[in-house]
Parts: structure tokens; sequence; C-alpha cells
């Protein structure tokens, strides 16, 4: 039910970017980010999508 988002989000870890599919959420100040997890080494990923 919730909304995904396919695309490139950035591994401070491993600092590459990961092509994953991430779980969109909406922050507090309704800017829309993609949480994803690094396939690689586990860390997690945002990506800021821009206002909803
Ligand atoms: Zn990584």
């Amino acid at each position: 039910m919730a909304e995904t988002f396919e695309g490139e989000h950035f591994c401070v870890k491993c600092r590459e970017k990961r092509t994953v599919t991430g779980e969109v959420v909406v922050n507090a100040k309704g800017t829309r980010m993609s949480k994803a997890k690094c396939p690689v080494c586990g860390t997690n990923l945002n990506r800021i999508l821009g206002k909803a």
C-alpha cells in the first residue's frame, strides 16, 4: 500500500549511488523522502524527492 520510489540513492558509507526501490515517506515539513537500504553494506539510504 505504501508508495515506492525506484532510483538512485546515495550511500554515504560506500560513497556510491545505488539504484534501489525505497519506501516514500513524508516528513513534518511536507517533504517527500525515499527510504531504502544499501544492498551492499546495509546502511539506510535517504533520498529527498521534493515537496508533496
Ligand atoms: Zn552502502
